[in-house]
């Protein structure tokens, strides 16, 4: 095991010790350049709508996995944007996926702020065409978010439920 798995295991067991329950909106995935199909012309990593969802890599299938739970997302071109974004007061949790040294630099970039990570498929190599778990991505999402807006509930449906950090609270009380 490298020393950047041993931190993204820790921080992911840390993190998994407190449930924190927020709106969809706070919480922000960000995704590796790298997923995007090499031979790709669409912009994607200006902005992730640029994406046409072919099918021909898994960047479209994460967005309508992200659309279905209502959450941001951003792809990161640079490991520093990516932290900016992630700092941001509007973020208040994080999904990251990417390999496992960035992964680190993520956590270290963004503490205290809960950050839980998943590891990305790398079948062609480090940084070229890689793939994720979406199952793992998935229950990474589910985790920081209420269950309702976790079974891919409609995000207009967060209006209607009692705020998940009262409920947060409430349970930790
Ligand atoms: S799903 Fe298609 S359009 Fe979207 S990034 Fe992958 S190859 Fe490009």
């Amino acid at each position: 095991m490298t020393v950047s798995e041993l931190v993204v295991g820790v921080n992911n067991w840390l993190v998994r010790r407190r449930r924190r329950g927020v709106r969809p909106e706070a919480l922000l995935l960000l995704l590796p350049s790298c997923l995007q199909r090499s031979g790709c012309p669409r912009s994607v990593r200006t902005d992730v709508e640029n994406c046409q969802r072919c099918g021909r890599c898994q960047v479209g299938e994460v967005l309508e996995l992200a659309e279905r739970m209502g959450v941001r997302v951003s792809m990161a071109t640079g490991g520093e944007l990516a932290l900016e974004e992630a700092r941001g007061d509007a973020v208040r949790v994080v999904v990251a996926l990417a390999c496992a040294k960035e992964l680190r630099a993520g956590i270290l970039g963004t503490w205290p702020k809960p950050v839980l990570a998943v590891e990305n498929e790398r079948p062609h190599g480090p940084c070229k065409d890689t793939g994720v778990d979406l199952s793992a991505l998935k229950s990474a999402l589910e985790f920081f978010l209420d269950r309702s807006a976790a079974a891919g509930s409609a995000a207009d449906e967060d209006a209607a439920r009692p705020d998940p950090d009262d409920a947060c609270a409430k349970e930790n009380a």
